[in-house]
C-alpha cells in the first residue's frame, strides 16, 4: 500500500476553511484520515503502517482540493493577443487546433485544475479530447463538454456552434447534438460592445424559443448553459429556468432573485473584460472606453457579491482561451478579482471546488474520508491573502505532480526539492 501524509498548516476541505494544522492520509489514491494536528511528527500515535519506508510526508502552507476552471475555450490560446493571429488561428486544420487545446490542457493543470468544463467548438476538437482523455483513465484534468453549442442563424458564435433555424428545427438540432454534449450550450446573446456600454443585437432566441430549448434538453436528460450578456436576454434565460447563465453582465438583483429561487448557477467571468479594463492599450480603446469597461465591472463586483448573499449558485469559470485571458492563469485571477469584489473566500473556493462537481455530476474531490485524494497544495494560505492562489506549489490526483505556476523550470524544481521530504 502507498501511503502519503499532507501536514498543512491550514486547509480548505471543500466546504469549510479548517485554520488549524491538519494531516490528510492518503492510502492507494483515497483519502484515509483527515485529522487536526501533526500526524507525522506523533510517533506514538502513527499507526504501524505509517511507519513503513515508504511512507511519504509532505508539509505545505495549505491544502484544498484541486480547482475546477467552470467555463473555457482549450482549442483557444488566450495569451494571443494580437486579432490578426486570432481570427488566422480558427482557419487551421484541424491538426493545428487539437495541438493547441492539448497545450491548454497542460497550462489548466499546471495552474492546479483538476477538472474542466469546456464551452465547445465547431471542430469538435474538445470532442475529442474528452474521447482520449476518458480512454486513460488516471488523466488529469477530468472533463466536461458541451461539443456543438447552438445559435440562431447567422448570429454571433460561428466558432463553437450549430445553427438553428427556430421552433421548427430547435429540437432535432439538438438531438443531432446531443451525443457528443455533456450539457448543451447555447449562445443567448451576442457580445458586448465596449465603446457603448452594452450589447450587441437583441438575444438570440425569444422566451418561448428558450422555453423550448430547457424542455427537449430536459427530455434528452442534458443541463443547459447560455452564453448571455445584457439585461434582455438575462431575462428570457432566467424565465425559461436554463440552468446556468455565463457572463451574466449587466446583472441586477431581479434577475438574481430568479436565479436563486431556480437555483439557476452564474459564471461571471471576470477576466476578459477585465483584462481589456486593464490592459486598454492592446485594443486601442479611448479613455471614454475605459470608463464604460470600469462600470460594466464595478456592477458585476456589485451583483456578486448580493449573489452570495443572496443564495445564488456561483461557479468560477474564467472563459480561458478568450482574448486575454490564458488558460490556468485566468481562472486564477478570476478568484483573484471575485475576492477583491468582495465575495467571501470560503464561498469563493466552494465555487472552485464542491459546487462545479456536485452540480455536473463530477465525482466529489473533498478533503474527506474515502474521496478520491484530489489535493492543490499552495505555498501560504488564500485565507491570509487571496494571491497565494497564484502559487500552487503541487497537487495529488492520481500521483503527486508538480505545478510551477503554469511555467514549468526552475520554480519546479525548487518546490520540488522544498516540498516533498521523504520519512
Ligand atoms: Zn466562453
Amino acid at each position: 500500500m502507498s501511503v502519503s501524509l499532507i501536514v498543512a498548516d491550514s486547509c480548505f476541505d471543500g466546504e469549510r476553511h479548517r485554520p488549524e494544522q491538519t494531516t490528510i492520509v492518503i492510502r492507494d489514491g483515497r483519502i484515509g484520515e483527515v485529522v487536526a494536528g501533526d500526524l507525522a511528527a506523533q510517533n506514538g500515535a502513527t499507526p504501524a503502517e505509517l511507519r513503513q519506508a515508504d511512507v511519504e510526508v509532505v508539509r505545505t502552507p495549505f491544502a484544498m482540493p484541486g480547482l475546477v476552471e467552470g467555463h473555457c475555450h482549450l482549442f483557444l490560446d488566450g495569451d494571443e493577443t494580437d486579432q490578426a493571429l486570432r481570427s488566422a488561428h480558427l482557419k487551421q486544420p484541424f491538426e493545428g487546433l487539437l495541438e493547441t487545446a492539448w497545450r491548454s490542457l497542460e497550462l489548466n493543470v499546471a495552474a492546479g485544475i483538476t477538472a474542466i468544463r469546456d464551452a465547445g467548438d465547431v471542430h469538435g476538437v474538445n470532442t475529442r479530447i474528452k474521447a482520449e482523455l476518458t480512454a486513460q483513465p488516471g488523466r488529469t484534468p477530468e472533463m466536461r463538454s458541451a461539443g456543438f453549442a447552438i445559435r440562431k442563424a447567422k448570429r454571433y458564435g460561428s466558432f463553437l456552434a450549430r445553427e438553428v433555424q427556430g421552433l421548427d428545427d430547435l429540437p432535432q438540432v439538438i438531438r443531432d447534438v446531443a451525443p457528443t454534449a455533456d450539457y448543451l450550450k447555447i449562445m443567448l446573446s451576442g457580445i458586448i460592445d465596449f465603446e457603448s456600454g452594452t450589447v450587441k443585437g437583441a438575444p438570440q432566441f425569444d422566451v418561448e424559443e428558450a422555453k423550448l430549448i430547457q424542455a427537449t434538453a430536459e427530455e434528452l436528460g442534458l443541463q443547459t448553459s447560455s452564453h448571455i450578456s445584457g439585461l434582455d436576454g438575462l431575462t428570457i434565460a432566467a424565465e425559461a429556468g436554463i440552468n446556468s447563465i455565463e457572463h451574466g453582465f449587466f446583472m441586477n438583483r431581479e434577475i438574481l432573485a430568479v436565479m436563486r429561487d431556480k437555483q439557476i448557477a452564474w459564471i461571471p467571468t471576470f477576466m476578459p473584460v477585465d483584462f481589456q479594463w486593464r490592459y486598454p492599450e492592446y485594443c486601442g480603446w479611448n479613455e471614454a472606453t475605459v470608463g464604460e469597461l470600469r462600470k460594466i465591472l464595478d456592477n458585476h463586483d456589485e451583483h456578486l457579491v448580493a449573489a452570495y448573499e443572496m443564495g445564488v449558485p456561483v461557479i468560477c469559470g474564467s472563459d480561458a482561451g478568450s482574448y486575454g485571458s490564458p488558460h490556468g492563469r485566468a481562472l486564477i485571477e478570476d478568484l483573484v478579482l471575485m475576492r477583491r469584489a468582495g465575495a467571501p473566500m470560503e464561498a469563493i473556493l466552494r465555487s472552485a471546488t464542491s459546487l462545479p462537481r456536485a452540480t455536473w455530476g463530477l465525482p466529489r474531490a473533498d478533503l474527506a474520508v474515502g474521496c478520491e485524494a484530489n489535493v492543490l497544495c499552495l505555498a501560504g494560505s488564500p485565507f491570509d491573502a487571496v494571491e497565494h492562489v497564484r502559487s500552487p506549489q503541487a497537487v495529488y490526483h492520481h500521483g503527486w505532480r508538480q505545478l510551477g505556476h503554469g511555467t514549468p523550470g526552475a520554480a519546479v524544481a525548487e518546490s520540488r526539492a522544498a516540498l516533498l521530504v521523504r520519512n
